[in-house]
C-alpha cells in the first residue's frame, strides 16, 4: 500500500452524481478527488447511457415544492424518507440551474421532459449514447472539475473504507490510499451484481434484462455496510418491460419498452394466468414479474385497439412500429384461441382469463380479479381483433433500494445518525424510490443529493 494522498473530499464513481459532488466541493475551495474504477476514456455507467430526462415522479422539477413533496409520498406510498423527498423537491431546479451555470446543457421537450440532457436522443430502437445526453453531460462536468483543479482518476476501483482519527481513508484495489475530510460515495447501486440481486430481489437474477451501464456492483453497500451504515428497500428496482428477444439483441433495449401496452391490457404467466396487477404500471410489473419462479415466461396480451392507440403508439419511441422493425416476435390472431395456439399458452385458459378481464371492466368490479386490477393506468377492453401477445422479460435499470441517508446525503447508521464524514448520492442511496409497490421518484434527480453532500461537506470542513 502506498502512502496515503490527502485530500478534502473522495468521490468514488464519476457518474452524474460523483461528479456533481466534486465539481460543487471544488466550488467551495475543497481539494477533490473521483476514483472511478473503469479505465476506459468514455467508461460506462448508467449516467452515460441516460436520456437524460430530470424528473421527480414524471412531474418537472419547476412544479410547486409541497405538490412534488406530495408525489414523492403518494408515489412511494408513504415510504420515502420525508427529508430526502424534501429536499429532492425544494432542490430540483436549483440543480437544474447549478448545471446550465455549469455548462451543462438542458433542453425542454414538453410535459415532464422539462430539463433534459442536451443533445437528446429520442429516436429508433435500441443503445444510442456516444455523443447524447449523459455522453456530453459527463465530458462537461469533468472537464470542469479539471479546471478548479480537482482530479478524476480513471482505473481506481475503492475497495474499503476506514475510520482514521481526523477524518476516512479510501483503499483502492491497485494498491492505493487517500485521505480525506470526507467520502461521497456514487458507485451507482447494484443492478449488476446477479449475486446481490439473487440475495435481494429475486433467485431468478440470470432471467433479468440488465438494462444499465453494467458496472453498479453494490461495492458502496458493502463499504457502507462495514461502517455500520442502514440499508434500507433492496427488493425494488427500477426498470422496464421488454420484449424477451431483448435477452438476445441489443435492437431491443433500452427502447422500445412494453409498458404501456402491458398497463393497458393485461399480463399472462405461461398457464393463461394473470400474474400483478397491470394498474400499478410497468415499472411495478418488472418487479413483479422478476419474482416469478420463471421471469421469462410471461406475455402481454391486448387488442388492435390498444396496439394502434395511445399504448401502442403514443410513446415518443412506440413498440408499434418499433418493435417489429426491430425484429421482436410479436404474434398477432383473430381469436384469442388462435393467438394461444401460435404463442404457445393454454386456449381455454387464456379465453376464461381474457373473459373475466373484460367482465370485470364492463361491471366496473376490476377489483375483485385475482389479482385485483387497479384503475392507476387505463384499463382498456380486449375485444377488437385481431388479438396480440407479446413475450415479456423484465428489465433492471437500478436499484432503487441501498444505503440510507439524510437530505444531505449522510450516511446513517442502524439508529438513524449520520456516520462521521461518510456520505452517498445518487442511485446508490436507498430511502427516496421504492415501498409496497416500486413507487418510482427518479433516477438523475438523485443527484440533488450529490449538490447537497458538497455542501454540508464544505459547511463541516469550514467549522
Ligand atoms: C438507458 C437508461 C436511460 C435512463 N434514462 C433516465 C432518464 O431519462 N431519467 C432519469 O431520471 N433516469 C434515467 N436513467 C437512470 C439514471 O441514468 C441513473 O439513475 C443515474 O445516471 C445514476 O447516476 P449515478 O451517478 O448515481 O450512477 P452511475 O451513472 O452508475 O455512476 C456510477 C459510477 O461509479 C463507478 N463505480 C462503481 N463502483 C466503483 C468503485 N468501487 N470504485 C470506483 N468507481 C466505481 C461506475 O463505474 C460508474 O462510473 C436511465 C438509465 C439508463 C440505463
Amino acid at each position: 500500500m502506498s502512502e496515503a494522498a490527502s485530500c478534502d473530499v473522495v468521490v468514488i464513481g464519476a457518474g452524474i452524481a460523483g461528479l456533481t459532488a466534486a465539481n460543487r466541493a471544488t466550488q467551495f475551495g475543497l481539494r477533490a478527488i473521483v476514483l472511478e474504477k473503469s479505465a476506459e476514456e468514455q467508461y460506462r455507467s448508467n449516467s452515460r447511457y441516460t436520456y437524460g430526462t430530470f424528473h421527480i415522479h414524471f412531474t418537472g422539477v419547476e412544479a410547486d415544492e409541497a405538490e412534488l413533496t406530495a408525489k414523492i409520498e403518494t408515489a412511494t406510498e408513504g415510504f420515502a424518507r420525508k427529508d430526502l423527498a424534501r429536499a429532492i423537491a425544494r432542490d430540483g431546479r436549483r440543480l437544474m440551474q447549478w448545471l446550465r451555470e455549469d455548462g451543462v446543457g438542458l433542453v425542454n421537450l414538453g410535459t415532464y421532459n422539462t430539463n433534459v440532457l442536451s443533445p437528446a436522443w429520442r429516436m429508433g430502437f435500441g443503445l444510442t449514447w456516444k455523443g447524447y445526453a449523459g455522453d456530453v453531460a459527463l465530458q462537461k462536468l469533468e472537464a470542469n472539475l479539471r479546471g478548479r483543479q480537482g482530479r478524476l482518476l480513471r482505473g481506481a476501483r475503492a475497495s474499503t473504507i476506514k475510520r482514521v482519527p481526523g477524518g476516512i481513508e479510501v483503499d483502492t484495489d491497485g494498491g492505493n490510499r487517500f485521505r480525506a475530510a470526507a467520502v461521497v460515495i456514487a458507485d451507482g447501486g447494484f443492478q449488476a451484481s446477479l449475486d446481490l440481486i439473487r440475495e435481494h430481489i429475486t433467485p431468478a437474477a440470470d432471467k433479468l434484462l440488465q438494462r444499465n451501464g453494467g458496472t453498479a456492483m453494490g461495492d458502496g453497500l458493502r463499504m457502507a455496510k462495514a461502517l455500520g451504515a442502514k440499508i434500507v428497500g433492496l427488493e425494488n428496482f427500477y426498470g422496464h418491460l421488454h420484449s424477451r428477444d431483448a435477452m438476445k439483441t441489443d435492437r431491443l433495449w433500452p427502447r422500445p419498452y412494453a409498458d404501456e401496452l402491458a398497463a393497458a391490457g393485461i399480463v399472462v404467466d405461461e398457464s393463461g394466468h394473470r400474474v400483478a396487477d397491470e394498474g400499478f404500471g410497468g415499472i411495478w410489473l418488472s418487479n413483479a414479474i422478476a419474482r416469478l419462479p420463471d421471469p421469462l415466461a410471461t406475455s402481454a396480451i391486448f387488442d388492435q385497439a390498444i396496439w394502434d392507440g395511445p399504448p401502442g403508439t403514443g410513446h415518443v419511441q412506440p413498440p408499434n412500429p418499433l418493435m417489429l422493425e426491430a425484429g421482436a416476435t410479436v404474434h398477432k390472431a383473430g381469436t384469442i384461441a388462435e393467438l394461444a395456439a401460435v404463442a404457445g399458452l393454454p386456449a381455454d385458459r387464456l379465453q376464461r382469463t381474457v373473459d373475466a378481464y373484460n367482465a370485470a371492466l364492463d361491471a366496473g368490479a376490476l377489483q375483485s380479479l385475482t389479482p385485483p386490477r387497479s384503475g392507476k393506468n387505463r384499463p382498456w377492453p380486449i375485444g377488437t381483433p385481431p388479438f396480440y401477445a407479446l413475450p415479456l422479460c423484465a428489465a433492471i435499470t437500478n436499484t432503487m433500494g441501498g444505503i440510507a441517508v439524510d437530505g444531505d446525503g449522510r450516511v446513517l447508521d442502524t439508529s438513524d445518525k449520520p456516520i462521521p464524514g461518510l456520505f452517498a448520492a445518487g442511485s446508490t442511496i436507498g430511502g427516496l424510490n421504492g415501498g409496497p409497490h416500486a413507487g418510482y421518484v427518479g433516477g438523475l434527480i438523485n443527484t440533488v443529493i450529490g449538490l447537497r453532500a458538497a455542501e454540508a461537506i464544505a459547511a463541516a470542513v469550514a467549522k
